[in-house]
């Protein structure tokens, strides 16, 4: 799976709509301290599905949302659109929606109405996006993404949060999540 664009909308500190492509091959993103590159690789994370907000340098996933600042006004919802090419990979979560290779996930949040996600235009549950992502050993909790202060955790981990991290790598997580749904019916 390749991400080709990402587009934020009142997400975080990216108050006007942004959109960035990815190319292929290495990207890097520079910028003075505060600028905003830490909350890109956030923004990614959410809209594959991170539900902590604590991991998301916030106290509450409302937090996403454009704060405000002396001279502009607060936003009431805070939107972030993946572009991904999956390459041909099966999209298990989106059999009937898939579109070719493209897959777009857009995900959306309300102040005091939560979030919501869709898949090339379809409401899907959140439950949905994790798969896709986890199929694909990518995904919110991925060592694919490695937030600052991310090594000195790998490096502290128990064996157990160890293991869950190689079966992110291994693409395998998403087994977990159906045999948990199984065992519920
Ligand atoms: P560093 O080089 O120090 O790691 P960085 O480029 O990674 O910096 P970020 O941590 O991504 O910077 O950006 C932090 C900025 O985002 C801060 O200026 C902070 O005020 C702003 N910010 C975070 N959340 C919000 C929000 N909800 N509304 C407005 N601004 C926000
Ligand atoms: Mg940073």
């Amino acid at each position: 799976m390749q991400i080709k664009r990402l587009r934020l909308t009142g997400f975080k500190s990216f108050v006007e709509p942004t959109e960035l492509r990815i190319e292929p091959g290495l990207t890097g993103v520079v910028g003075p301290n505060g600028c905003g590159k830490s909350n890109l690789l956030e923004a990614i994370r959410w809209v594959m599905g991170e539900s902590s907000a604590k991991s998301m340098r916030g106290g509450g996933m409302e937090d996403v949302i454009f704060a405000g600042t002396s001279s502009r006004p607060a936003r009431d919802f805070a939107e972030v659109a993946l572009h991904c090419d999956t390459e041909g990979a099966l999209v298990a979560g989106l059999s009937d929606a898939a579109d070719g290779d493209d897959l777009e996930v857009i995900r959306r949040i309300e102040r005091g109405a939560g979030s919501a996600y869709r898949a090339n235009g379809r409401d899907v549950r959140a439950k949905d996006v994790a798969l896709i992502f986890a199929d694909a050993a990518t995904g919110a909790h991925s060592p694919a993404l490695v937030s600052q202060g991310k090594i000195a955790n790998v490096i502290a981990a128990k064996p157990t949060d160890r293991r869950a991290m190689l079966e992110e790598a291994a693409g395998i997580a998403g087994l977990h999540v159906r045999r948990k749904d199984a065992e519920q019916k």
